[in-house]
């Protein structure tokens, strides 16, 4: 499942290769994909004609800005990979798998393929002069993005000392901090000494520092192995990183810890498979 790692290198691969070139059409193969306008015609209508001036990645959401000739803004292009779904730059006459969703093409053959197997990503076409939060509710209540100035251990600190929730539970809610699932959260606690189930408002002041250091930590390594930390991500042209699998604790349930030997444990926290090391992480 993509998280901001992945959709951070999905953007970055996205904006080497697909900016100022016209949109020229599309196909739109699976309806549900389509979160905006839920009429097909009214947003091929809203993008054709228009050319992608870059990419910009807010949580796990893909954002590109769209301009006509004069460079002047006609709204812009909303994507959410959520658990399956894949961008990719391919020539037209690729396959079509079955599992392809949405095409936009380019000029020279190209095309931008949206695959997605579990069906759950979306696609938004947002109007001109529209804020992209009125058309996609996700982005109104996210919370800072973990590189901005903003993320400081003192704002980290402010919003956890009121939380009487697991402190896993709440990185994985975006209103916290934009981006972290599942596997970069059980990455964080176990670098920051800190078990999954504690509550949010009784992390000590050091607990709160070392939790800050490593979701910068953990992502940026993330970022800097282009996604494949912990799985076998493949970027916008379909080519497979080098998966690393250098996980902690993350999917290594039963197996021993790396620092210390103990069995890692695994634990069901709101829906999701947490895992940790029940003596590394038992410290203040
Ligand atoms: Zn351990």
């Amino acid at each position: 499942v993509p998280e901001l790692p992945e959709v951070e290198t999905v953007c970055r691969g996205l904006n080497q290769l697909t900016l100022g070139k016209p949109i020229q059409g599309g196909e739109v193969l699976l309806h549900r994909t389509l979160a905006y306008p839920l009429c097909v015609d009214e947003f091929l209508d809203g993008i054709t004609g228009t050319a992608i001036a870059f990419w910009n990645r807010r949580g796990k959401y893909l954002l590109a800005q769209l301009v006509n000739a004069d460079g002047i803004s006609q709204g812009m292009l909303g994507v959410h990979l959520r658990m399956t779904g894949q961008l990719l730059w391919l020539e037209q006459k690729e396959p079509i798998s079955k599992h392809t969703r949405l095409r936009l093409f380019f000029p020279d053959n190209q095309e931008l393929r949206f695959v997605d197997t579990r069906t759950f990503g979306k696609v938004w076409g947002i109007p001109p002069h529209t804020p992209p939060e009125k058309i996609i509710t996700g982005l109104q209540k996210m919370g800072l993005e973990p590189f901005s100035d903003g993320f400081s251990v003192e704002h980290l600190k402010e919003r956890l000392k009121t939380r009487k929730r697991a402190i896993k539970t709440l990185l994985l809610e975006q209103e916290l901090v934009a981006g972290i699932g599942n596997i970069y959260a059980d990455e964080a606690l176990f670098k920051s000494g800190i078990q999954p189930t504690m509550m949010a408002c009784e992390l000590t002041s050091t607990q709160i520092e070392r939790l800050h250091q490593a979701i910068l930590e953990v992502l940026q390594k993330g970022i800097d192995e282009g996604g494949t930390t912990f799985s076998s991500f493949r970027g916008v042209t379909g080519v497979n990183g080098n998966y690393s699998g250098v996980a902690w604790v993350y999917g290594r349930f039963g197996q021993a810890c790396r620092v210390c030997g103990t069995s890692i444990e695994r634990i069901k926290l709101a829906g999701r498979s947490s895992h940790f090391c029940p003596k590394c992480q038992n410290s203040k």
